[in-house]
């Protein structure tokens, strides 16, 4: 299987695209043709372990790793780090939708799936391309991705991680999850700025040809950990394949049955995994994006425009979505275009240029056949929380609350009776202060900083505070560097002094 990019540049292998990231012309690296799984091989991954339906997976998305390696990469990524066996469990809510839990790993949001194995397979990506150099992996973070990466490259041997976040940008619990990282591979930078500094600085940095020149004289090689990589995007299939296998397993649905799945959705990254698994022959019925207030996807497939001149940014209880430009759509519109590069690049120009574009009336009926989509208000999604917990007894974060209330309308919608997963992609323990004040109101949360609300969520519900959390204001803080918004080249070079 060969990889091209999007936006028309020459086919290279599955590993050589993990360890570049970005395509030479700026386009993003998608499978040049789709594995086919069989129904038989589907219903052979239900008696499955988490880490053997992913090798069964992997192995026909990367032809080019053994089946050695990838068995011991799963095992390294899935093993200890999680804290249920069942890695991505299917969970009921209620009788009305199955959550699948993406965070049960080691930060509590689902990025761990992904990040807890793109480090096993880059190193080994760098190993088959002859690359002897150490992976220094640069990241800017809005608050999830960061803490994910650090824990995904923690102490791997051959790679180094550094992760800037903005000072005022990200919450307590988030600062503290970064700055208090062990291992003697990763740095935590703070930028006096916003998210939005922090990130252009990064992608300054990686089109710096000096600072790349200074770098290759240290015996090091930059790097992106960014959901634009395909090591990323690949681990994310593995779990709606697992999905299927966990209803088949317990007869919920016979084989060749479609599911329908409902994703909360920013970057674009979780949801093109699946339809990714629908390539591959997985039955899926509609995928059902979720979005919030920033709902320029929304927008984009009802209406086949993708305008955000003008368009308001809100800051939102669900952080993790709060994005106008996402960037793994671009793959989606590769596809639906039948590969065609040429308008790929145009239509990303635009946006670049004109700040949008428009997919024309044939690509729209393509999109829609695929994809509904609609997006929720804060106080939906506060509402959505209060209900699912008082009717179903089930408690999630906000990110998942906004799947599950466009879930509810899609089916009302339609009338749609599918069988209908949530894709669950946070701890409600990540984003407590949110969930306590949806289901204790405002009042109870007056004066509380997010551990203390995390504690009184814990007596509200009576389900646990997971260690993670618990633990960090006791950890010691490892990590104190501030740089300039300006500064972040020179901040680099003297955390790698060290
Ligand atoms: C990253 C993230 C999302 C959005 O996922 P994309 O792949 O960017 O669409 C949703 N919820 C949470 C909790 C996240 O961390």
């Amino acid at each position: 299987m060969q990889m091209l990019s999007t936006r028309g540049a020459g086919a290279v292998s599955p590993s050589a695209a993990i360890l570049r990231g970005l395509a030479p012309d700026g386009g993003l690296y998608v499978p040049a043709r789709f594995p086919h799984f069989t129904p038989e091989e589907i219903s052979a991954l239900a008696p499955l372990s988490y880490p053997q339906r992913a090798l069964a997976v992997l192995s026909k998305f990367l032809p080019d790793f053994s089946r050695d390696e990838l068995t011991q990469a799963l095992q390294g990524a899935y093993g200890t780090g999680f804290d249920c066996k069942a890695v991505a469990p299917l969970v009921p809510v209620g009788t009305r939708a199955h959550a699948l839990e993406l965070w049960h790993g080691p930060t509590l949001a689902f990025k761990d799936m992904a990040l807890q194995l793109l480090p096993r397979l880059l190193t080994l990506s760098a190993r088959k391309n002859g690359e002897e150099r150490e992976i220094f992996i640069l990241v800017a973070t809005s608050g999830d991705t960061g803490k994910a990466a650090l824990e995904g490259f923690l102490d791997v041997p051959g790679t180094r991680c550094c992760v800037f976040y903005p000072r005022e940008g990200v919450s307590q619990a988030q600062r503290l999850q970064m700055i208090t990282t062990g291992g003697n591979n990763t740095h935590v930078i703070a930028v006096n700025g916003n998210f939005d500094d922090a990130q252009s600085g990064v992608k300054r940095i990686f089109s710096d040809p000096e600072f790349a020149a200074q770098l290759d004289a240290q015996g090091r090689v930059l790097s992106s950990a960014n959901s634009i990589n395909f090591g990323r995007l690949v681990p994310q299939v593995v779990y709606y394949f697992s999905a299927y296998a966990d209803l088949l397993a317990e007869g919920r649905i016979s084989m060749g049955g479609q599911v329908n799945f409902c994703v909360p959705t920013g970057n674009f990254g979780d949801i093109l995994a699946a339809d990714y698994a629908r390539k591959a022959g997985l039955p899926v019925g509609r995928l059902i994006c979720a979005s919030n207030e920033n709902h320029v996807l929304t927008d984009l497939i009802n209406t086949g425009v993708y305008d955000i001149e003008g368009r308001p940014f809100y800051k939102t209880i669900t952080p993790s979505m709060d994005i106008l430009i996402s960037s793994n759509l671009e793959r989606l519109l590769f596809d639906l275009s039948g590969c065609d590069g040429r308008r790929i690049a145009e239509w990303m120009s635009s946006l670049a240029n004109r700040r949008r574009y428009e997919i024309g009336a044939e690509m729209l009926r393509a999109l829609q056949a695929r994809y509904f989509a609609d997006y929720v208000s804060q106080e939906d999604v506060l509402g959505e929380i209060a209900r699912t917990w008082r009717e179903d007894g089930y408690l999630m974060d906000t990110h998942t609350a906004v799947a599950s209330a466009v879930l509810r309308r899609y089916e009302e919608q339609t009338g749609d009776t599918r069988p209908g997963v949530i894709v669950s992609t946070a701890s409600p323990y990540k984003f407590g202060a949110s969930v306590l004040r949806a289901i204790a109101g405002e009042a109870a949360c007056t004066g509380l900083d997010d551990f203390a609300c995390c504690r009184a969520l814990s007596e509200r519900t009576g389900t646990p505070v997971p260690g993670q959390i618990a633990a960090l204001p006791s950890l010691p803080v490892r990590h104190r560097a501030v740089c300039g918004r300006d500064a972040m080249e020179q901040a680099v070079l003297d955390a790698l002094k060290g």
